[in-house]
């Protein structure tokens, strides 16, 4: 199932069809908090009256000129007002390749400069989301360089690469807040593990070096198993469970969002909205063969 919504994804058959048949609202709106600012906006405050944090997500990913990227700039920099005339509690995720890396790296580096200026003026927070392994080291390359002069922007780390043990360390030198996840991208058995104990061990193994750091992580996850093992080792180091957030994503495991905050932890829910929403919804119909079930029950129902 996980190799055939690989495949469709990357094909542009199954798009054409669950757009021509205007599936977008019925079925994408579970995990896609709308297409506009003003639809992001409201489903965040709807999270955080519920006393969850949020990450707005401008959906798009490898634009095609530097015009797209400016306009991803621009986009970003109204969210980032817009979260302060709402008196939203949120911060904003992004891609490189949305802002040129596929570019030119000086002009990633500039775009995403003034995006993260922005952002300081008013406090807040600038996260980079780690695309696929291609794009791994020129993403660490940008995030040092502006990392070196603003300390309001962090990085993301995913547990199946071989690579982020060591990774990891190296950042934490930096003073980098790190968000570990376990990856959502098809990556090669030459720089990822391909079994999800292995994922899993590492992804432990990340938290055990994260969360004593003195720096405040995001532990992104809806896996019980990783969440148990997060708790359970703050809780043997007497860790305050409040130096680290929990992340999940809109409308996966929407219980257990509201369970933890009960629980007195910090929750960040990442809210993404726009219209290049078919590669993100994709991955998420990829991660889990029920989200198929629920696609097909919604078609079905006409
Ligand atoms: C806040 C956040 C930010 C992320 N940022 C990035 C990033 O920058 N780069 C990157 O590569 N990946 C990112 N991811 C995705 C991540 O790498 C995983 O692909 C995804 O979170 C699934 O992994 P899991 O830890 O939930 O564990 P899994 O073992 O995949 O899932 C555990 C359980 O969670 C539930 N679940 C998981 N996924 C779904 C789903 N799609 N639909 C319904 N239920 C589900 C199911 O109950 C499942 O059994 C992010 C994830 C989160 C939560």
């Amino acid at each position: 199932m996980k190799k055939l919504l690989l495949y469709l994804s990357e094909r542009e058959t199954p798009k054409k069809m669950l757009t021509s048949i205007s599936l977008l609202n019925k079925v994408t709106k579970r995990f896609v908090a709308g297409e506009t600012v003003d639809e992001a906006s409201a489903a965040i405050k709807v999270l955080n009256s519920k006393g969850i944090s949020a990450t707005f997500d401008h959906l798009g990913e490898a634009i095609h000129n530097e015009e797209e990227a400016a306009a991803e700039v621009a986009m970003y920099l109204r969210i980032l007002d817009r979260i302060e005339s709402d008196g939203l509690d949120s911060n904003v995720s992004l891609k490189l390749t949305q802002l040129g890396l596929d570019i030119r790296q000086e002009l990633c580096i500039e775009n995403l400069t003034r995006i993260v200026e922005h952002a300081a003026k008013n406090g807040n927070f600038v996260r980079i989301d780690m695309e696929d392994s291609g794009h791994l080291q020129a993403t660490l390359d940008v995030f040092r360089a502006v990392r070196a002069k603003h300390e309001n922007v962090g990085i993301v780390i995913q547990s199946y690469l071989f690579r982020s043990e060591q990774d990891v360390k190296d950042l934490l030198e930096l003073g980098s807040r790190i968000r570990i996840c376990k990856g959502a991208y098809k990556e090669p058995p030459e720089v990822a593990f391909q079994e999800k104990s292995k994922v899993d061990e590492n992804y432990l193994t990340i938290v055990r070096l994260l969360l004593p750091s003195g720096i405040y992580h995001g532990i992104a996850t809806h896996d019980p198993a990783m969440i148990n093992g997060t708790i359970r080792f703050a809780r043997e180091q007497k860790l305050d469970q409040k130096c680290f957030e929990f992340q999940m994503l809109y409308g996966i495991a929407r219980d257990r969002q509201v369970k933890l905050v009960e629980e007195g932890f910090n929750v960040r829910v990442y809210v993404p909205f726009g219209r290049a929403w078919y590669p993100y919804f994709m991955r998420r119909l990829a991660e889990r063969p029920a989200n198929v079930l629920f696609i097909l029950r919604a078609m079905m129902k006409g």
